[in-house]
């Protein structure tokens, strides 16, 4: 039951895990010191996998148990809702072990004694695999009391969501797992490291970055840091969907490939042989390129395929790796009813709490479905433009930007459709 093999044998269980070298480096850790863990998953220069690329280890940095009294809590992130983002899904389904080790590693090296995995509504089948994977990890004395005789405790629960975009926001999903309605905090003062579960320190990792943790034990984080570029480091899963002849889930080391070699080399190119027209880069809130584009890296001109698959590239050219969710285009695709479909998704996820991102999202929504129907006004890529601008930057949470970054970057880059519809 829950059970995946692959062609090679394969298997998601503890016994395949640990034929595999499983909780060596949990044995590993348990021997080190904590903080001395904690150093190395900062050499590493580990960066987050879940969309911000914020630096694991000086999220680490933010909390010291010598002091606080209070409890602390560790979260991993399977909230996994982003369009175009599948690659958590395959970590939890195929490798859920890995994840546990990572997280128990994780949770000794911060002094946690209980952890959640948010895990989003709409993934059953692996919440129930992850509740396998945690008995199974008690039977063994990897987790629960005791831990394999050290002395360390830790209890870790598989918490589902009830279907909702913004849990994926942290403060959203700490709220969400206090049993209220997930209104993502205002930050100051709401730093899950100062204020998070129950107003006590709290981590939240998504779930790859925590099985990159397992690795940094194994191999010392300057060698991890060696992995891919500086600054970013490791390999990353990178989710290829859309107009490609082979989508997919990729893992690659940071940097190693360019956008271009993404798209032909590993994915075969573009469907159909027809033309590449866009590429949404890092999940369905990152801006959106041209194909034909030039962009400015590091004093350089280069087009859209010379991109190199990395944090700081995307960053550069004014959007972002986010959380490797690649969604390819092609010359067929109307830009104008593609971003409406992104428009209606946003439109249904703002949770309301804030009036330029809960009204703005609705007029924007509104607003392309005429366009996309036939009854555009003139005005109507100027009047886009303008409810985009007056969410980004005026709201609780990044919602509000992850909302108007694509209008703005689509009305940007292809500004003729939009003009044409709107005659
Ligand atoms: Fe809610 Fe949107 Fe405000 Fe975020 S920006 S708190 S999703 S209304």
């Amino acid at each position: 039951m829950f059970k995946h093999i692959d062609e090679t044998g394969y298997t998601n269980d503890l016994a395949c895990y640990l034929k595999h070298g499983g909780y060596a480096e949990l044995k590993k850790a348990l021997t080190l010191e904590p903080q001395f863990i904690k150093d190395e998953v900062k050499k590493s220069q580990l960066r987050g996998r879940g969309g911000a690329g914020f630096g694991c280890g000086v999220k680490w940095g933010f909390i010291d148990a010598k002091k606080t009294t209070k409890p602390i809590y560790l979260i991993c992130n399977a909230d996994e809702s982003e369009p175009g983002t599948f690659k958590d899904r395959q970590i939890i389904h195929q490798d859920p072990h890995q994840l546990i080790e990572g997280m128990i590693i994780s949770c000794f090296a911060n002094s946690v004694h209980l952890a959640y995995i948010y895990i989003r509504g709409e993934f059953p089948e692996g919440a129930r695999i992850l509740e396998r994977a945690i008995s199974e990890a008690k039977a063994r004395n990897f987790l629960g009391k005791n831990i394999l005789g050290t002395g360390y405790d830790l209890e870790i629960y598989v918490h589902r969501g009830a279907g909702a975009y913004i849990c994926g926001e942290e403060t959203g999903l700490i709220e969400s797992i206090e049993g209220k309605r997930p209104y993502p905090r205002i930050k100051p003062p709401y730093f899950p490291a100062v204020l998070g579960l129950y107003q006590c320190p709290t981590i939240v990792n998504n779930v790859e970055t925590l099985c990159n943790v397992k690795h940094i034990v194994s191999m010392g984080g300057e060698a991890y840091a060696k992995i891919g570029r500086p600054n970013n480091t490791g390999t990353r899963l990178i989710g290829v969907s859309g107009d490609v002849k082979k989508p997919g889930y990729y893992e690659f080391e940071c940097g190693a490939l360019t956008l271009g070699e993404l798209i032909y080399d590993v994915c075969g190119g573009i469907r159909n042989d027809n033309k590449l027209k866009a590429v949404i880069p890092g999940g369905s809130s990152s801006k959106v390129l041209r194909a034909d584009g030039r962009f400015k890296l590091k004093d350089k001109e280069i087009g859209l395929n010379d991109i190199p698959m990395d944090f700081d590239s995307f960053a550069a050219i004014g959007t972002m790796s986010g959380s490797g969710g690649v969604i390819v285009m092609d010359d067929t695709r109307d830009l104008v009813a593609c971003l409406a479909n992104l428009s209606e998704f946003y439109a249904h996820e703002s949770c309301g709490q804030c009036t330029p991102c809960r009204e703005g999202s609705q007029w924007m929504k509104k607003i392309l479905r005429r366009m996309t129907g036939g009854d555009a006004r003139a005005t109507d890529p100027a009047l886009l433009k303008s409810v985009a601008d007056n969410i980004a930057g005026r709201t609780v949470c990044a919602f509000g930007e992850a909302c108007a970054w694509p209008v703005q970057s689509f009305l940007a880059a292809f500004r003729d459709e939009f003009e044409a519809k709107a005659k």
